[in-house]
């Protein structure tokens, strides 16, 4: 008996579907030259993508953030999204939506930019390490010169300041970076948001603080404020995370995360806590996954 051929990639590039070997850009794209993009990463549940509403609502609003247009209306983003996603077979996936505000002369101004290209990866999902939600992840602190930063909130196609983080995080073995301003107060991880606990207080920096408004952000919010926890959307320092019952991430791909350690310091017991548990387990219930084992159980 011959396996079924499956197809787990797929790249949808202006609405037409092609295989990942045969998906080229041009070396003109300002997503190439400036990194002049945005973008959005995606994530199914039972195969459905998840929170798309409030996905395609932000990269909307990361587009209009630095005058890019975008090429086609939310729904038609929707449509094509599923169009993409019947074209692979992977239990689940995810989607990186990416808009670039297309080829032009060579040029900083944008007026240069001919149309927008859109592009999305289809990939299969690779969950976390169970080991991690089990054992809980070491990050570090990095200051960084994020105050400068010229679109605060969008979801811009340039990480290089994250992926710079992330070599430090990743040259001590830790899991993520968690990024200061230049006054020294926590932002945002990377590529997550981060919370602290401390009694029934749960803390994280407010979007003024220049973060990305994380659509897991937003659920474990609501979630803790159902829980009765006391929610505060604060500025923080490093000292609060050190110094917190317990400490979190946030992201699409991560849920929630427990940090065990900051610096190298263990944060409350140095094991995941009741709260963190307790707020993604409530996440999971809210994203109708209650009836699923939790990323750590077995
Ligand atoms: N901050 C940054 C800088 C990110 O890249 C991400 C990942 N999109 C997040 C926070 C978490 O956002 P979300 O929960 O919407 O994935």
């Amino acid at each position: 008996m011959t396996a079924r051929r499956t197809t787990q990639r797929v790249v949808s590039m202006d609405g037409v579907l092609v295989a990942p070997e045969d998906a080229r850009v041009s070396v003109y794209d300002r997503g190439f030259l400036y990194g002049d993009s945005v973008f959005e990463t995606i994530r199914t549940y039972g195969g459905r993508p998840f929170a798309l509403g409030e996905h395609l609502a932000r990269l909307g609003r990361s587009a209009a953030r630095v005058g890019i247009r975008l090429p086609i209306e939310e729904a038609a983003f929707a449509e094509e999204i599923g169009h993409a996603l019947a074209a692979v077979d992977n239990p689940e996936s995810t989607v990186r939506v990416m808009i670039t505000r297309g080829t032009g002369p060579l040029g900083l101004d944008p007026n240069l930019a001919e149309r927008p290209l859109r592009v999305m990866l289809i990939e299969p999902l690779v969950p976390l390490p169970a080991a991690l939600y089990r054992e809980g992840v070491a990050v570090i602190t990095h200051r960084t010169e994020r105050a400068a930063d010229d679109a605060p909130g969008a979801k811009v196609g340039n990480y290089l300041g994250g992926m710079l983080a992330l070599r430090a995080a990743k040259d001590v073995g830790a899991h993520e970076a968690i990024l200061l301003d230049t006054h020294g107060a926590v932002i945002e991880g990377t590529t997550s948001n981060v919370f602290a606990v401390t009694g029934r207080t749960l803390r994280t920096p407010p979007e003024a603080a220049g973060i990305l408004a994380g659509i897991t952000r937003a659920w474990v919010l609501e979630e803790g404020r159902a829980a009765g926890l006391d929610v505060r959307e604060t500025a923080m320092k490093p000292a609060d995370l050190a110094e917190a019952d317990e400490v979190f991430l946030t992201s699409t791909l991560r849920e929630v995360l427990p940090v065990v350690k900051v610096d190298g310091r263990a944060v409350g017991d140095g094991v995941p806590g009741p709260i963190t548990r307790a707020l993604h387990r409530g996440f999971r219930t809210r994203a109708g996954l209650g009836d699923r084992a939790m990323p750590w159980e077995p």
